[in-house]
């Protein structure tokens, strides 16, 4: 009966992580409609951090393809057996990089999303001659001016854009920020909006669990969502 027990508790978990998917793209699609925006135009990149390659496996099964991870080290762990299996998957980095990483990173990941100082431009540069390939990008902004959050500092924003613009290998798609926690958070992702629209930048990756029908409303093209669908992470 045991195995019974943990059948009927794997398939309930199963349709908790499919019905949660069904349920943010519903709220995706209303957010985008509420706001005049094409559904089609925003893109959710489900959040697995911390949570087993069982719980992707779910996602993947639900038709889900596009996936974020915050660590390097965790994604190599559970990543590269998904994309075998998967090839269609694409991986997002949405947490701080070092440039000693820089090499993994670029083979788990096709978009890097936190390029925010010269040194990890300047590495991933190097690193797309290596990979023969142009690495697609966007920059962080730390719009909330926080010391203890990466991100470049919005003073610094639009010259850093433009550095990133103009070096070779990198595909600067977009802007992307997390705003701080307790605070308003429309007018953080305003302020993203229009740093890319003066860049002529496309994507706005903002927008998580709690505000990613705000997000939309702003602009986002790309919505974070973690615990929306996977559940609550274990405290760090
Ligand atoms: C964890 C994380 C998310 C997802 O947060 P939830 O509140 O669980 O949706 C989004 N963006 C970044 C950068 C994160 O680290």
């Amino acid at each position: 009966m045991i195995v019974g027990i943990l059948a009927e508790d794997r398939m309930n978990e199963n349709s908790a992580i499919a019905a949660n998917l069904v349920e943010v793209e519903r709220l995706i699609a209303a957010s985008a409609a509420a706001a005049g925006r094409d559904p089609a135009g925003v893109t959710l990149v489900a959040v697995s951090k911390t949570h087993p390659q069982s719980a992707v496996r779910e996602a993947l099964a639900a038709g889900h393809r596009i996936f974020g991870e915050n660590r390097v080290q965790e994604a190599a762990e559970k990543f590269p057996a998904l994309r075998a299996d998967f090839p269609d998957l694409r991986l997002h980095l949405i947490g701080p990089l070092q440039t000693n990483k820089v090499r993994d990173a670029v083979q788990l990941f096709d978009v890097i999303e936190t390029v925010d100082r010269l040194r990890l431009r300047d590495a991933l540069a190097r690193e797309a001659v290596h990979a023969g390939r142009d690495i697609a990008v966007m920059v962080q902004v730390n719009t909330g001016e926080e010391p203890q959050k990466a991100g470049i500092l919005p003073a610094d924003a639009d010259a850093f854009i433009e550095t990133c613009r103009a070096a070779g290998g990198l595909a600067l798609r977009g802007l992307m920020c997390i705003p701080p926690v307790g605070e308003v958070p429309a007018m953080h992702f305003a302020l993203l909006a229009e740093m890319a629209k003066r860049h002529g930048l496309e994507q706005l990756s903002m927008g998580m669990s709690a505000d990613f029908e705000i997000a939309i409303r702003l602009g986002a093209t790309h919505v974070r969502v973690g615990t929306a669908i996977f559940g609550h992470r274990p405290p760090p």
